[in-house]
């Protein structure tokens, strides 16, 4: 299996705190932003190289992001992979006893099909796998 590192979210109390640091002291930009509604989030992409740092603001008292900073204050969130086969990931991880959070893939940003493993199962960290539609797409057509 292959997988490659597609973003790191980052929960943050204080956006243009967050911002301050990311594009005005180490010089990134900002090259997304989306409103993530029925999860009470906005996400702010900064590239770095092939990968990404997705800066998560709460939007709602009731989002799982606010939740996570004020038990745990502002920090890594999740780390996000990139896989070919979402589903295959999925059946080989249930294979050797990983705990899931979500046993069948969900839809994701931008049509991309997204699974999250128990952090209990990760060593203590939130990791989601994500498959691109065009991969998909790629997948069916074969
Ligand atoms: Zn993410």
């Amino acid at each position: 299996m292959k997988a490659v590192l597609d973003h790191i979210g980052i929960a943050v109390d204080d956006l243009d705190a967050a911002l301050a640091f990311y594009t005005d002291a180490l010089g990134l930009e900002v090259d997304a932003t989306e409103d993530v509604p029925s999860q009470g989030v906005r996400a702010h992409f900064v590239r770095v190289g092939a990968a990404a740092l997705e800066l998560l603001e709460a939007t709602t008292d009731e989002s799982p992001i606010r939740r996570f900073v004020t038990r745990r204050g502002a920090g890594i969130h999740h780390i996000t992979l990139r896989v070919d086969d979402i589903a295959a990931a999925l059946a080989r991880l249930k294979a050797r006893g990983v705990r899931l959070i979500d046993e069948t893939p969900r839809d994701g940003a931008e049509g991309a099909l997204v699974a999250f493993v128990h952090p209990s199962s990760a060593h203590g960290v939130l990791v989601e796998l994500k498959q691109e539609r065009s991969a998909q797409a790629a997948h069916h057509a074969r």
